[in-house]
């Protein structure tokens, strides 16, 4: 099989596809033949060294897949079935999708849901996911379509666009923030009903007009203090990234005048039972034209020309990786 292996050689990370055989997979109970895989902004920070994600050389990077059951010694898996994987520190510390098999914990891994198959999984792939879990937090939150307009920050990104997509086919009024006037277009057809500028979200005092009644912050920093200023009385923010920052300039003042509850969202460790649902959820909810709309496909050794394109922010919507 071949592999995109990941290296380090003086402080540097280096990315070749290899050649790489079966025996020399980590241990785990399940072998999967890959079919699909997809780039996250984590895998691309990764994949160009951006980011300290991996400590441990050489390293398969691939934070989800899809793919078929090779061999099997948990009994809830058997060769044949169709099966995805996202989180659990998989193309992190464990060598992960971006290869032609993985071994991995029965435990990690996902029957592939009814309605869904390895390609539209991965076009969804982790970003979709969380973008999932962020409208679920909102709806825990108390946030309804009637409640007012949401707004998607790094819209025009991964988990941004399956959150424009996903809140606007629930019926939810979206306004969508993006740094780049090419992706107006792209997020008007995913739904967002209007698009503001993100050097609009650059300053902001610790309260402002009150102007959302739910967020999806992929950005952090200031956006997310920008957003946390403008909520509603009562709103609620589902947090999930650091695309602009893992910093939080923010006050108290929402919290303690607003009412505004900040709700953080993790993927990687999602119990299982909570990503059954958010995988139903997607399939349900999930637009059909959104698996045309948002996809670029590309080949595993296109991996790291793209990965510079993510942390370029050239990227949009979602790449998917064909690996088979
Ligand atoms: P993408 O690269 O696909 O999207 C990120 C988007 O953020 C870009 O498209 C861009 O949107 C915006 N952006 C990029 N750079 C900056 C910047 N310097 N300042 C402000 N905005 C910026 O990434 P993903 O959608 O895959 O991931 C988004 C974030 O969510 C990442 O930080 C990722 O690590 C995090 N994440 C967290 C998960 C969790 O479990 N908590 C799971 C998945 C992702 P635009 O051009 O429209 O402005």
């Amino acid at each position: 099989m071949q592999a995109l292996i990941l290296e380090q050689q003086d402080g540097k990370t280096l990315a070749a596809i290899k050649p790489l055989d079966e025996s020399a997979l980590p241990e785990g109970d399940v072998t999967v033949d890959i079919d699909w895989s997809s780039l996250n902004y984590k895998d691309a920070l990764a994949i160009t060294g951006k980011g300290k994600i991996i400590r441990n050389f050489p390293m398969v990077p691939g934070i989800d897949f899809a793919g078929t059951v090779r061999k099997s010694e948990d009994p809830r898996f058997h060769a044949g079935q169709t099966v995805l994987l996202t989180g659990w520190g998989v193309g992190e510390n464990h060598w992960g999708g971006l290869a032609g098999m993985a071994r991995v914990k029965g435990d990690w891994l996902v029957p592939m849901p009814q309605g869904l198959d390895g390609r539209k999984a991965m076009i969804i792939g982790t970003a979709g996911f969380t973008a999932m879990l962020c409208v679920m937090a909102l709806e825990e939150g108390g946030v309804r379509p009637e409640s007012g307009e949401v707004v998607v920050t790094g819209a025009s990104g991964g988990v941004g666009s399956t959150a424009v997509a996903l809140l606007h086919k629930l019926g939810y009024q979206v306004a969508a923030v993006s740094g780049r006037e090419s992706t107006h277009a792209y997020l008007k057809r995913l739904g967002a009903s209007r698009i503001l500028g993100r050097d609009e979200f650059a300053d902001s005092r610790p309260l402002e007009k009150q102007l959302w009644a739910g967020a999806i912050d992929t950005v952090g920093d200031k956006v997310l203090a920008k957003v946390l200023a403008q909520m509603n009385y009562g709103g609620c923010v589902a947090a999930c990234g650091l695309a602009g920052g893992f910093a939080l300039p923010t006050t108290v003042m929402p919290f303690i005048l607003r009412n505004v509850r900040l709700q953080g969202v993790d993927s990687v460790m999602t119990p299982a039972a909570r990503r059954k649902e958010a995988w139903e959820r997607l399939v349900r909810d999930l637009p059909a034209d959104f698996y045309e709309q948002s996809a670029t496909e590309i080949a595993l050794a296109d991996a790291p020309k793209f990965a510079e394109a993510i942390i370029n922010n050239t990227a949009q919507g979602r790449t998917l990786v064909k690996v088979k």
